[in-house]
């Protein structure tokens, strides 16, 4: 049984490591979060300590480690995306590997100073990137690596997951804090997308703005014209009759692609890989860091060249 620690333990996706810890057969010593909302933590953990400051949290782990002799194997992180090279310092330093939600970094070089802590100190540094454990996902890799290969696929992204607004209240909201939504939100697709595709040739980003961004990947296997927004004015007509306020669709040589079921669980199966050393490293982490800093940093071209229809919207 390993033994775990949890940063950023009130927040959304929280419950979901505290369930992975669970379904794996793990225990939880000690969580904490500025914010006290954690009752979802008598779900769990009933008697994992909880504390809102810091350094009351890492004078209990030190406790544990030295007068306790009890080991801290991993800490797992799930704070506001600017924190999370930070919290996985923690880990390092103290002899933990971690666990870090995506996005692992904000900037290319915050993956450069991890990697050197990271041989310094033998730990290990473990990123979510659940949409490669989805069977729909896998399924397509397997199909792109059959097909002949100089076949290039013509791909349309299409992410709308409407958010109020409180959503630009919050750190998701702060550039600087999340990355903005196509790292926050895109992250996950930009690194399913390289991984089947093969590396990025051309990153055009067509329009980016507060509550969408648009544009076009060339990489070496397809050609992708991409949308994500938060704003529910986007969403397709028939989706708003039907009430919802999602919207997720990848169509392949026209073709949809339907993967909205089987995401239930994908972190306990991330969980189950890590502890078995099969975990996505900074390494995997690296390219679909670098393409949303490209996306953050270019000046929008406009509506030109080969955009997604969305985009005009
Ligand atoms: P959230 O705002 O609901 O939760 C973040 C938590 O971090 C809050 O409880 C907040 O109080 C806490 N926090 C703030 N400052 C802190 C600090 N200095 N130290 C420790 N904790 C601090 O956000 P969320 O949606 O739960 O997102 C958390 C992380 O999970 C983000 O990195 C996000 O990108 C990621 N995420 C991943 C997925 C996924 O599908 N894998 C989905 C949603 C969010």
């Amino acid at each position: 049984m390993k033994n775990f620690a949890l940063i950023g333990a009130a927040g959304y996706i929280a419950p979901r490591h505290m369930k992975a810890i669970k379904d794996t057969g793990n225990h939880l010593l000690a969580a904490y979060d500025p914010y006290d909302g954690v009752g979802i933590m008598d779900s769990y953990f009933p008697s994992a300590r909880f504390f809102v400051e810091f350094e009351r949290f890492d004078r209990y782990l030190e406790k544990l480690k030295y007068d306790e002799k009890v080991p801290l194997d991993y800490i797992s992180i799930a704070s506001p995306n600017y924190l999370h090279d930070a919290h996985i310092r923690v880990a390092l330093r103290r002899g933990a590997d971690a666990i870090c939600e995506k996005p692992l970094v904000l900037n290319p070089w915050n993956i450069d100073a991890l990697e050197r802590l990271s041989e310094e100190t033998g730990k290990k540094i473990n990123t979510i990137l659940q949409l490669r454990l989805h069977q729909t996902i896998i399924d397509l890799k397997k199909r792109v690596e059959e097909a002949p290969k100089d076949k290039i696929f013509d791909i349309d992204l299409t992410y709308i997951t409407s958010r109020g607004y409180w959503y630009y209240t919050s750190w998701k909201g702060d550039v600087t804090k999340s990355g903005g939504i196509a790292t926050n939100i895109g992250v996950h697709f930009f690194d399913m997308l390289a991984w089947i595709f093969g590396d990025i040739q051309q990153n055009t980003v067509h329009i980016h703005t507060h509550d969408r961004a648009a544009g076009f990947l060339q990489l070496e296997r397809a050609r992708v014209r991409w949308f994500l927004s938060i704003n529910e004015e986007t969403l397709p007509e028939a989706i708003k009759a039907k009430g919802q306020r999602t919207y997720r669709s990848i169509t392949i040589e026209g073709e949809e692609l339907e993967f909205s079921a089987g995401f239930t669980d994908l972190h306990t199966r991330s969980y189950e890989e890590i502890l078995k050393g099969n975990g996505y490293t900074i390494t995997d982490a690296r390219r679909a860091i670098e393409t949303v800093h490209q996306i953050r940093n270019q000046q929008p071209v406009g509506l030109k060249g080969d955009y997604h229809p969305f985009a005009v919207k």
